[in-house]
């Protein structure tokens, strides 16, 4: 007997999420942030992290960290908030919350995998609008869909990855203002963008707007969180499972929220290296650069395989999306690192494209 012939086929179909070994590479593949704490301050977190109460399940509302995100980053008074092992585990409830039998949920093409993946898993039928040819929100085409389907959530990845671009916020509100179920604004980079929704959370009754910690210095410590009105946070609640974060992660998160100055610096930093890159990959004719309001830049080559072994060739680890979608032929998206990481990229490109 085959023992895997419990498994449900769609599942044996897949392949499991791909985490390639980075080590010894520079690694840009997964918009991490590049910085560390100074030792001060890593010393002064050891303390906090030996004082954290390892005996006893964790806080639901996080031993005060929902208040410390609220006020670190303008929640709203109306909003309320739910804590997530990494958005990606609000994803996962959210999905799982609607998953009735004939429920549909709506994305746009290529955005982050993980909405599609989590539809699967919960057995919700998915449907994914193709953005245009440069990654701008088709509106008329994804109106259309929403019309036509009904679905029961939207999620609109704000900037979106793995493009770069963040949609028009009118767009946005448009798609907000039509839904007919939920719409989730997932603003996983929101430190590197130029706007967000989280002024309209817990106002709009249909809108969840999801943050995570992971892009701006934590994403070993798996915080995320959502903001929405009261009633549909508490009904994502009761799928939560109870104690889903832990005590050494909340205890980073306080601390990092405690001396937030120092990841917005590496924010800024991360920005002013972005638009670097931006002015130095302006200059080759074979690339085509795409706007990015995210800690990343995805680009266009005539051979994106090549390229993409040519950077491991030196040791350089980025995401090479030639293949996950057709809108992303011959693309490769690379991490901000530090200056001197991305410059690495720079002179492999420079001898990539001059040989
Ligand atoms: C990285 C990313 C996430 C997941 O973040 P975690 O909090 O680390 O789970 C969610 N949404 C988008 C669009 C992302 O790029």
């Amino acid at each position: 007997m085959d023992i895997t012939n419990i498994i449900r086929p769609e599942i044996k179909a897949m392949k499991a999420y791909p985490v390639p070994s980075s080590e010894g590479y520079i690694k840009l593949d997964a918009m991490e942030n590049p910085y560390t704490y100074s030792d001060e301050l890593i010393a002064e977190l050891s303390k906090a992290l030996a004082q954290a109460p390892l005996n006893r399940y964790p806080d639901p509302n996080g031993h005060g960290l929902k208040d410390d995100l609220r006020e670190a980053f303008d929640i709203p008074q109306n909003a309320h908030i739910i804590l997530g092992n990494g958005s990606d585990e609000l994803i996962t409830i959210i999905m799982q919350a609607i998953a009735k039998p004939d429920a549909v949920v709506l994305s746009v093409e290529p955005s982050f995998v993980m909405y599609k993946i989590n539809a699967l898993f919960s057995k919700v039928r998915y449907v994914g609008v193709p953005l245009n040819e440069d990654f701008s929100l088709n509106l008329e085409n994804t109106l259309a869909a929403i019309k036509k389907e009904q679905p029961s959530v939207v999620f609109i990845a704000y900037p979106n990855n793995p493009t770069g671009p963040r949609f028009e916020r009118e767009d946005v509100l448009k798609i907000i203002e039509a839904a007919p179920g939920l719409v989730v604004v997932d603003e996983a980079y929101q430190a590197f963008a130029s706007d967000s929704f989280m002024d309209l959370a817990g106002s709009l009754p249909n809108l969840v707007v999801l943050r995570t910690l992971s892009k701006v210095g934590f994403a070993g410590i798996r915080v995320g969180y959502g903001a929405g009105c009261p009633e549909i946070i508490s009904e994502l609640d009761k799928v939560r499972p109870p104690y889903n974060m832990n005590q050494l992660s909340i205890t980073v998160a306080k601390f990092a929220l405690h001396y937030k100055q120092s990841f917005e610096e590496q924010a800024k930093k991360i920005m002013d290296e972005r638009e670097r890159m931006r002015t130095a990959l302006k200059a080759y004719d074979q690339i085509t650069l795409f706007a990015s309001e995210a800690n990343f830049l995805t680009v266009r080559v005539p051979n994106a395989p090549a390229l993409f072994e040519a950077l491991k060739n030196n040791m350089i680890l980025v995401k090479l999306l030639h293949g996950v979608h057709p809108l992303l032929d011959h693309c490769l998206r690379f991490t901000v690192g530090k200056p001197e990481e991305n410059q690495a990229v720079l002179d492999v490109i420079s001898q990539f494209f001059e040989s």
